[in-house]
């Protein structure tokens, strides 16, 4: 059956954030792997207009990032954000602290930058091999070979999918899955510097909640800030002057609307992307002649709203690379064990991703939202440790996101005695969490 143990010829598709971490892991355990990517080298090439300049990382993606020595390079081309900063409608903007210390941050990072790092990476990593230009149309399980438009099929035996969220992979062998598209798509903008500096707080993660629309910014290390307008996808659409979208920026953010000067230019060149959850099951495939499994957005695409989606690509590529180790290098066992350890956490933090639309874009504007917010960071303290808010869990924890709502449950009990205001009540809970 197929070749020798540590024999196998390995592929990866994709040499997005996924692939190429993935392939700088096997090349380090001594598995050559060959990446096919269709785009042209993106070192050379450059980026595409409008498409998700920048990302927050956080302690997820920063833990893989530092099992292949890249976590400081990327916080030197990051900004730190240490919290929200809500502009409501009307109203004074307002800082949240993501944190209850107010000192843990998530990052803003360029993607192109951070691909290109890990590009670097991979390329000096004995036994990987680049491959750019080479676009995958399908797997044949059985004859064990790589398809390609254009181009000869080329043998593997394992291939690994992380051709993201419309996976040509996941197509072509008919995985079965469910492509959730969320009414809402999105656009970027961009708030370019301001006599140098930044023209907004480059400390936060700004919001403009709008209810059935939102926007968020993030900082660049160029001083702009990248936007990202969420809005319902056939809304987009009615603003289809200059004059139009103008006038609707004056009236429902007029606190930046000044401080973008290309906004009719770039809301009119600037596509609108979609939006999707993918649920597939199961994520691999074992014929005769290849197993193929999925990683990254390929295997479970999530909403953006929580910020994690690489962050949890990230964190299949050091579980693949683990349960390699737990089993000797055995393929199949170890697929097998990755999908079964994975697949309830990227199903939680697809929910949990949800829902944190509706808090960014209605909740967190609410003044009792914010007195919430200020009491559970105060119960954080006292509890330090014990009781932790489920942005920290999810942002600044490697706790598997399965085991987060469980948690959140049991402390949100605690936090509805603190809210009850009754002292012998809250103590009670207290000296309950602290007896966990
Ligand atoms: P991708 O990064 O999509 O890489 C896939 C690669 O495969 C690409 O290089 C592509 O060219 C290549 N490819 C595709 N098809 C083929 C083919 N047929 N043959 C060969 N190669 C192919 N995540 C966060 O952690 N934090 C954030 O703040 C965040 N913000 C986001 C904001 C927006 C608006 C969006 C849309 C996403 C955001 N994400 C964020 C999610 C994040 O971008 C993805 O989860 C992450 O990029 C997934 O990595 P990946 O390697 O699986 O897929």
């Amino acid at each position: 059956d197929g070749p020798p143990a540590g024999r196998e010829r390995v592929a990866i598709v994709g040499a997005g954030l996924a692939g190429c971490l993935l392939a700088v892991l096997l090349g380090r355990r001594g598995v050559p792997v060959t990446v096919y990517e269709r785009r042209p080298d993106p070192r050379v090439a450059g980026a595409e207009r409008g498409r998700s300049i920048n990302l927050a990382i956080s302690a997820r993606g920063l833990a893989a990032l530092e099992q292949v020595g890249l976590r400081d390079q990327s916080l030197k081309q990051a900004l730190p954000m240490h919290g929200r900063m809500v502009h409501p409608l009307p109203g004074a903007q307002n800082f949240q602290p993501y944190s209850a210390d107010g000192e843990r941050a998530i990052n803003s990072i360029s993607r192109a930058e951070l691909n290109r790092s890990l590009l670097d990476t991979a390329e000096a990593t004995p036994g990987v091999t680049l491959r750019f230009s080479r676009r995958v149309t399908g797997v044949d399980t059985e004859a064990g070979e790589i398809l390609f438009e254009d181009a000869d099929a080329e043998p593997a035996d394992v291939v690994l999918a992380g051709d993201g969220a419309y996976s040509a992979v996941r197509r072509s062998l008919g995985f079965e899955h469910d492509a959730d598209f969320l009414e809402h798509g999105y656009k970027e903008l961009t708030v370019p510097p301001r006599d140098g500096g930044f023209a907004l707080d480059p400390d936060a993660l700004h919001i403009w909640p709008r209810g059935t629309s939102m926007m968020i910014a993030l900082p660049n290390l160029d001083r702009s800030f990248t936007c990202t307008l969420f809005w319902p996808k056939g809304d987009f659409a009615a603003l289809d002057t200059p004059a139009k979208v103008t006038a609707y920026f004056a009236k429902h953010y007029p606190d930046v609307a000044g401080l973008m000067p290309d906004l009719t230019d770039d809301y009119a060149l600037n596509p609108v992307g979609s939006l999707v959850t993918v649920r597939c099951r199961p994520w691999t495939r074992y014929g005769d002649g290849a197993i193929v499994a999925l990683l990254g957005d390929a295997a479970h695409a999530i909403v953006p709203f929580f910020g994690q989606g690489a962050n949890c690509a990230f964190e299949d590529c050091i579980e693949i690379d683990r349960c390699l180790t737990e089993t000797g290098g055995d393929w199949r066992r170890a697929l097998a064990r990755y999908e079964e350890r994975r697949k309830p956490n990227t199903d939680a933090i697809a929910e949990m991703a949800l829902d944190n639309f509706v808090e960014m874009r209605d909740r967190v504007s609410s003044p009792v939202y914010r007195a919430k917010q200020a009491a559970a960071h105060a119960l954080e303290r006292r509890l330090a440790g014990r009781y932790v808010s489920r942005y920290e869990l999810v942002s600044f924890s490697t706790l598997p996101y399965a085991e987060i709502p469980a948690r959140i449950r049991r402390q949100n009990l605690i936090l509805a005695a603190s809210a009850a205001g009754g002292a012998a009540v809250l103590g009670l809970a207290l000296r309950a969490a602290r007896r966990r």
